[in-house]
């Protein structure tokens, strides 16, 4: 290594004169070609760069110099070709052996056996390719390619501040070369979507490769090695554990490397071979890079990507490159590329350019989902090896009904695509049809179908869907997007927009749910790190701990509501006592606009959401206190199978239909009953056909759901007959057949009703 470093350095050194010089860039080239040849002892050294899609000798020592700029081949073509091609190095000791050889009489090189060659890279594409050449026939050695690989980097450099090679169009062609790939996996959110591939975080562009001040560049590197194992330290030690889309295993695989010895040893290399600090990360993880690429194991490789994310996360510290893809804007329709997300992250995107988004992770009810759903935005989540085939700026064609994507489309490809899209838009239309039409089953039964809310842009959707109304308002969205927590005024103003906007429809506005996978950087924890934070310090809880937060809540809705009704309700309450509490901070507040003669709202009605097993048993005990209860199937099924519902690894392990669930909401309809209580169930799984079908199956007769679901779930509710369901319903949770799915998607084929 220590010769790799030395071989590297002493071109390096001589390049560096080189490119200070005030030559012309040709001559620099020329010059450059002699001191690589001449340093590795290679008789041939040439350079070929990208031009107008093809790969051009720009500069040679060794080979005839009346081939320059003569000698052209495509990408995938010959030797030089290949390398473009496949970004790749080659390093053969009998050159014309090779299947891809293809011999250019043009530049005499017929007496020469070996060679070697690495592509010079920009941005993650081949821009040109840096070869040697030899009479006698033999392979180069490790440190002579890796000297090689060094010096193309910082050619890059050179070549990019000369305006030497095609700029987008290149990238375009290189890119059209290494093929369209399909990626497949989980649908998180259906829909379809065009655009290209945006990393929300993106790579790191390194403008200055070569080292003014070495011991400046080791200076730097130390520092960002510190800062980002303090990240990952307070990663793992704050309550948002897992919350960013952080996992444990992810970050234990962090911190392996981020204190692995070997990893820094070799930057430090890289830097006394004469680089920047940035230079020499990205060295060191293009070796690797090159090094997995003939390893073929799945396991290896999802480690291989931590080991990017963390090298990314090292050059974004040392070159200042902090933001999100988010803070630099979309400049085009775009299809954000990410191992997770978090809710808040997504909502800092521009919905109009924003398209859709694949996730290597991702769970259906993750807030990041919720989010999306809302926002009319089609997720594909689980995929696997994303980040390994997706390049910055690939062209995406995500088809999430299927559960697919095509990376880097052929033009066939994007036609047929293009004629589901239109048939899906179409689909959609007739969907929007549906808005004045009432929702009944066929026998009569008037379903009331509410819409899920949480931003202010949701809120038109009310009118375009013809929803009944918003029957869960997630009011903790207004704290996620906001950088402190809201002042009271501005929570009274978006509350007032909303029922302005709702006119004489209901809006049902949920209290603060903050922390699980909702955490507010603003708003600490006191007490240790939380293990849990899903079954943690969050919604009432937090509410009720701190009263500053609940009653100013308290102050805006009322207020916001003054002259009209106001429907509240509170999350996760536990037992009936958190419902008296809330309630209390509501009727002080109440009081002391009473006491001001401030106007009151005409009626205030109280309602409870059932996300805690716990409260199902004490029914009888908190019913006569409410005027509604709200199912939140999304927390309620992580509650009840112990699953945590933004853990990928659980994602597709149980379903909405099975008996426990079925069964477990059925008891909760027939115990309120009694009751003069409103049951609605207003988690994700009322928005899907058929799992909307098995709630009307049993007694569920008021939905609030995802607003793209309203048209599918009206017309859903259009072709059932009430009796008809129930009476299988039944049938199946007494005896449940051995798939519940497949009996139901059976029992809805048989009666022409379309289901996911
Ligand atoms: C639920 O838990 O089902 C619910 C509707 O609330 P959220 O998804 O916001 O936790
Ligand atoms: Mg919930």
């Amino acid at each position: 290594m220590l010769t790799a470093v030395a071989a590297a350095r002493t071109i390096l050194t001589r390049l560096h004169e080189v490119m200070a010089s005030r030559s012309h860039a040709q001559a620099k080239l020329n010059t450059v070609v002699e001191v690589i040849g001449m340093s590795l002892d290679s008789e041939v050294c040439s350079i070929y760069l990208l031009r107008e899609g093809m790969l051009e000798l720009f500069a040679t020592r060794g080979l005839a110099q009346e081939a320059v700029h003569v000698t052209r081949m495509a990408i995938g073509e010959g030797l030089v070709g290949t390398i473009a091609g496949n970004v790749d190095t080659l390093n053969l000791a009998e050159a014309t052996a090779h299947p891809d050889f293809s011999y250019r009489p043009e530049t005499g090189e017929e007496k020469f056996h070996s060679f070697a060659g690495v592509p010079i890279v920009r941005r993650e594409r081949a821009v040109g390719v840096l070869c040697v050449q030899h009479v006698e026939p033999r392979r180069y050695e490790e440190v002579e390619i890796e000297a090689l690989q060094t010096v193309a980097m910082v050619l890059s450099e050179l070549i990019a501040n000369a305006g030497l090679v095609d700029d987008e169009d290149a990238w375009g062609l290189t890119a059209a070369q290494t093929g369209t790939e399909r990626l497949t996996g989980l649908t998180l959110v259906k829909g379809l979507a065009n655009g290209v591939a945006v990393y929300h975080q993106p790579r790191v562009t390194i403008e200055h490769m070569m080292a003014e001040d070495t011991e400046a560049e080791r200076q730097r590197v130390y520092m960002a090695f510190d800062k980002m194992r303090e990240q990952i330290e307070r990663m793992a030690a704050q309550a948002e554990f897992g919350v960013g889309g952080e996992h444990e295993e992810v970050l234990d695989t962090y911190k392996m490397f981020a204190y692995d010895e070997g990893w820094s040893r070799r930057i430090n290399e890289a830097i006394d071979s004469g680089l920047t600090a940035e230079a020499a990360i990205e060295r060191v993880q293009q070796r690797t890079r090159m090094r997995m690429r003939q390893i073929d194991d799945a396991l290896l490789a999802d480690r291989m990507h931590d080991l990017e994310d963390l090298s990314n996360r090292l050059l974004r510290i040392v070159s200042g490159q902090l933001g999100t893809a988010a803070s630099k804007g979309l400049r085009q329709d775009a299809i954000l590329i990410a191992r997770n997300l978090g809710p808040a992250e997504l909502l800092e995107y521009d919905k109009r350019r924003l398209k859709g988004v694949i996730l290597e992770e991702g769970s259906l009810t993750a807030h990041v989902v919720i989010v999306a759903r809302a926002m009319g935005v089609p997720v594909l989540g689980r995929v696997r090896g994303l980040r390994g085939v997706v390049r910055e700026g690939d062209q995406l064609l995500l088809d999430a009904d299927q559960g697919t994507a095509t990376v880097r489309p052929t033009p066939p490809l994007i036609e047929a695509f293009d004629a589901r899209f239109a048939k899906s838009r179409e689909r959609q239309a007739a969907y929007a049809a549906l808005r004045d039409v009432v929702p009944r089953t066929r026998d009569g039964t008037r379903i009331t179908v509410m819409m899920n809310a949480g931003l202010r842009d949701d809120v038109p959707m009310l009118n375009l869907t013809g929803a009944d109304g918003i029957g869960l308002y997630r009011t903790e969205f207004q704290f996620l997007v906001s950088a402190t927590l809201p002042a009271r005024e501005r929570q009274t103003r978006l509350y007032r927009e909303v029922m302005d906007s709702a006119g004489s429809r209901p809006v049902v506005f949920r209290t603060v749910d903050i922390g699980g996978d909702k955490a507010l950087p603003y708003l600490r924890h006191d007490g240790p790190g939380e293990e849990n934070p899903a079954m943690g310090w969050r919604a009432l809880r937090v509410a009720l701990e701190r009263e500053g937060l609940l009653k100013a809540q308290a102050r805006a809705l009322l207020e916001a509501a003054a002259g009209r009704t106001l429907n509240v309700m509170f999350p996760m309450v536990s037992e009936p006592w958190e419902f008296d509490a809330a309630k209390a901070v509501f009727d002080h507040q109440l009081e002391f606009l009473r006491q001001r003669k401030r106007m009151l709202p005409e009626a205030i009605r109280y309602g409870a959401m059932l996300e805690v097993p716990a409260l199902a048993e004490v029914l009888d005990l908190i019913a006569p206190k409410l005027a509604f209860l709200s199912i939140g199937t999304n927390d309620l099924t992580q509650f009840l199978f112990a699953a945590d519902r933004a853990n990928p690894k659980l994602a597709e392990r149980y379903d909405w239909l099975s008996p426990s669930i079925l069964r477990f909401l059925r008891r909760v309809v027939e115990g309120v009953a009694a009751y003069p209580v409103e049951v609605t169930v207003c988690g994700e799984m009322g928005g899907r056909r058929l799992e909307a079908l098995a709630l009307l199956g049993i007694g569920i007769r008021r939905l609030s759901i995802t607003p793209a679901a309203i048209g599918p779930i009206k017309e859903l509710v259009s072709k059932v007959d009430l009796a008809e369901i129930s009476q299988a319903m039944a049938a199946w949770l007494a005896t449940p057949p051995p798939d519940m799915r497949a009996a139901l998607v059976q029992w809805a084929a048989e009666r022409g009703i379309e289901c996911d």
